[in-house]
């Protein structure tokens, strides 16, 4: 573990890494799942502490530490070492006709050093995920965990620095200034997870040295809840993804759009939703806080903006900057200009919206940046089909929220401004490998040989030949 006051170390650090990249790059799939396996046991074995760390830094449940971080990251880390022989292996590649005697294929290599900056929402899981894709690939790594959930970060230095050597992979602690000394630094892939406005400062950092970037990123995810939808299950999935982690979470339900014949079915049943799912959530155990009093201040500013430009306080609204506390709170908003609309929420603030049509409802979310997720809340397929063709995100459900994270089978990222390279399984795999597209042709041998200079009569035949059939 390297602390962003040793600024010199670290630096050399990536000196020393950058001596082993083509070591790592040729390690066998035995090596690499014996890391992993590692990997495995180290982060069952400190199960107990990650979820201390994520009870003061964010007052998660064990329960809720245990279902989203620690077992979706298992999953993830399971299903790669289950596949990484067959990710590793090359890929045979067919080739054309006018290429015969030739051999093409896909050699998966190590990308080279990789550095993988993360945030505070999720600190085990998105720090430890990128991780795995970058060990499967055999690439070293440096990780910079966010400042802000400091008892988890500090967890993951200690967890990294248990499994591997620092050639391999080190942690760098530290803030803004420690991220921002790292992306100086000639990394082969830098893959950041984060806001869009920090995703800008590492795409721009990254074009100095045309590192290769993932960038999964944020934004306003949109839930249109149709005429047809069932609002009993509609209303009870959107208040549990909406206040899971208190709303801090990057694919989160963020304003939600219902149309105006189910407005206050819909409402009513939000507002029940809330009581069923925790009751008095100030006392509730399963209620998780703002991480820190920055985030409180700007969402009780967010709210207070809104409320003053006209949102009605449907439910919650209740405040406590002791305990950052935000109780679940519901605004019904007819100003499609209200400040809420403004910036991301990622807080237990849900604006609800009526539409008239749902020409209305896509118009409304195509006003604003593409966001990572989309979902709609709907019987009818004409209504699922219309939504789909005339939107755009990076992933998204029909019928519920969140559960696309779950799946490491589905590549996980954002669109245009929400991000873009994918993320879980072969996709995480595939963001720190270079595929090397190889032709393999007879020494003796080639169809090609027969086009090359000087060209004549006989040569122009075969030439035209190709431009007719081929
Ligand atoms: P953030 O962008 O403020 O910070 C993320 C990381 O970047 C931290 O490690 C931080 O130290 C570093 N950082 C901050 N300012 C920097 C700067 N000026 N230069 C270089 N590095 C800097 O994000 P956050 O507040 O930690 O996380 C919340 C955001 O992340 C939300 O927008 C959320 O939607 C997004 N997010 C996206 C995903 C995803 O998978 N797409 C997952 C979780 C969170």
């Amino acid at each position: 573990m390297v602390n962003f006051t040793e600024i010199g170390s670290f630096q050399s650090k990536f000196e020393l890494q950058g001596k082993e990249v083509l070591a790592l790059g040729k390690t066998t799939v035995w090596q690499r799942l014996k890391k992993l396996k590692n990997l495995e046991k180290t982060i069952i074995k400190y199960q107990d502490d990650i979820c201390e760390a994520l009870k003061k830094d964010l007052g998660k449940s064990e329960a809720e530490s245990k279902i989203s971080e620690i077992f979706i990251l298992l999953s993830e880390l399971r299903h790669t070492r289950r596949n990484l022989s067959t990710w590793m292996t090359d890929k045979p590649i067919s080739s054309p006709l006018f290429m015969l005697g030739s051999r093409s294929y896909i050699r998966h290599e190590s990308k080279g050093r990789a550095l993988i900056i993360s945030p505070w929402n999720y600190p085990v899981l998105l720090s430890f995920s990128p991780l795995i894709g970058a060990v499967a690939a055999g690439c070293p790594v440096i990780l910079k965990p966010s400042e802000y959930s400091a008892n988890a970060s500090v967890l993951i230095a200690k967890i990294v620095e248990e499994v591997f050597d620092e050639r391999e992979a080190t942690v760098v602690l530290g803030g803004v200034e420690a991220a921002q000394a790292l992306l100086k630094l000639p990394f082969d892939h830098m893959y950041f997870t984060g806001s869009n406005a920090v995703g800008k400062v590492v795409m721009r950092a990254a074009a100095e040295h045309l590192s290769s970037v993932t960038l999964e990123l944020g934004g306003k995810s949109p839930v249109v809840v149709t005429s047809s939808a069932y609002v009993p299950k509609a209303s009870e999935r959107i208040i549990f993804t909406k206040f899971f982690n208190n709303g801090q979470i990057c694919i989160a339900p963020d304003y939600i759009l219902v149309d105006k014949s189910k407005k206050d079915v819909f409402i009513s049943s939000l507002k029940k939703e809330i009581d069923n799912l925790f009751g008095q959530a100030k006392t509730s155990r399963d209620y998780t806080r703002i991480i820190n009093k920055r985030h409180y201040d700007r969402l009780k500013d967010l709210f207070e903006q809104s409320v003053e430009a006209g949102a009605e306080v449907i439910a919650g609204g209740e405040f406590i900057e002791d305990e950052l506390y935000i109780s679940p709170t519901i605004l019904y908003v007819k100003d499609e200009d209200n400040p809420i609309m403004e910036q991301e929420i990622f807080g237990p603030i849900m604006p609800v919206f009526e539409y008239d049509g749902l020409e209305h409802a896509v118009q409304f979310i195509n006003r604003i940046e593409r966001s990572l997720a989309s979902y709609i809340y709907t019987t009818s397929k004409k209504e699922e089909t219309y939504f789909l063709n005339h939107t755009r995100s990076g992933g998204g459900a029909i019928n519920h929220g969140l559960v696309q994270l779950a799946n490491y089978n589905l590549p996980f990222g954002g669109s245009s401004q929400s991000g873009f390279g994918k993320a879980k399984g072969v996709e995480s795999f595939l963001a720190f490998t270079n595929q090397r597209s190889l032709v393999k042709n007879s020494a003796y041998f080639s169809i090609v040989d027969l086009l090359g200079y000087p060209f004549n009569k006989a040569k122009l035949k075969i030439i035209n030949l190709l431009l007719r059939w081929f």
